[in-house]
């Protein structure tokens, strides 16, 4: 149990939902703060304002899934609040204070090394990533049903990346009935996708395997569909960007030429926020109680 524990939960979306029903079922206390136009209450959860937080008292503080902005501000689905993670807030929480979030930047890696805080970004953990990938793929089915007049099956799908979410994306579309090319930069990979029974092709020509391409699915951080890639690709394909912001894509250029291209992040959380909340509330749980041990119950 978690009887004895003060968490705060700043901000978030749906899937933070799950996170507080859990939390709340292992008895911690719960301090939120950017959930003030949520209609239902959770047993032994206090909605405060963000000012009235006081970090003094928190044993673990959850972010929500992309952590922060640049400049540290928090997203709030359910609230107008303007919430910001500073070093001086930070520095005012006890030194075993864990900081939950799912992935981190420049600015929150910093002020969490400045102040000997543990930062634990989810999503650098397979096991959170993986499973993650589930919904993350069914976004994407859904994305491409609703943006294109042709069938998955028998099209032509160019996936980006073997990574975790590259991986799932191009089983499932395989499975759909597309006919699926993987592009990566390591033999191993590309080893793994000819094992897979798809086709592979090294990154560095992207341009030959993108110039038939129905649809391009993108999971690389990093700019790899550049202008020169768009402008050999098919006027009707749909390029779906699942790298996280600000993505791997030329969209001024996309759509100076005429080809839909459509930046994606956060599909667990439209698609299926119960249970990608449920992948982060075990995680979450289980590491609160590995590290800083089971409750006073
Ligand atoms: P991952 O396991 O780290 O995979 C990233 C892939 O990109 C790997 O295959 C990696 O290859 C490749 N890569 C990275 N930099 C590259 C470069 N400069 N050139 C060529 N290949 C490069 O990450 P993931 O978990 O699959 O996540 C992929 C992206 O999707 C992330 O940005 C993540 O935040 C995002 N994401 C989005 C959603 C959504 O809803 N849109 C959901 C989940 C995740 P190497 O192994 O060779 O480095």
């Amino acid at each position: 149990m978690l009887t004895g524990y003060t968490i705060g939960i700043l901000g978030g979306d749906a899937r933070q939902l799950e996170v507080i029903r859990r939390l709340s079922e292992w008895d911690a206390t719960l301090i939120l703060t950017g959930f003030d136009q949520l209609d239902h209450g959770f047993t032994g959860a206090k909605q405060v304002d963000f000012d009235e937080v006081d970090p003094g008292r928190l044993d673990a503080v959850i972010l929500p899934v992309p952590g922060t902005n640049p400049d540290g501000k928090i997203d709030t689905i359910f609230s107008n609040q303007s919430l910001s993670v500073t070093k001086e807030w930070l520095e005012k929480t006890p030194k075993h204070c864990l900081i939950f979030t799912g992935i981190t930047n420049k600015y929150l890696t910093g002020i969490t090394d400045e102040t000997k805080r543990t930062l634990i970004p989810l999503f650098d953990r397979n096991d959170v990533a993986i499973y993650n990938s589930i919904p993350t793929v069914e976004g994407t089915i859904m994305m491409a049903i609703q943006h294109t007049d042709f069938t998955i099956h028998s099209s032509k799908v160019t996936v980006l990346g073997l990574g975790r979410v590259g991986m799932s994306v191009a089983r499932v579309f395989a499975s759909l009935g597309a006919k699926v090319k993987v592009g990566a930069r390591k033999s191993e990979d590309l080893a793994r996708i000819s094992e897979m029974g798809l086709i592979p092709f090294p990154m560095k020509d992207i341009k030959e395997h993108t110039q038939d391409s129905d649809i391009v699915i993108n999971t690389i951080p990093a700019h790899v569909v550049t202008a020169s890639v768009i402008q050999t690709m098919p006027t009707h394909t749909l390029i779906i960007d699942l790298a996280s912001k600000p993505g791997g894509t030329d969209f001024r250029y996309a759509e100076k030429r005429g080809v839909k291209a459509l930046l994606a992040p956060g599909l667990p959380g439209i698609v299926a926020p119960k249970t990608a909340g449920n992948i982060l509330a075990n995680v979450v749980t289980q590491i609160i109680i590995e590290k800083l041990g089971e409750g006073s119950s």
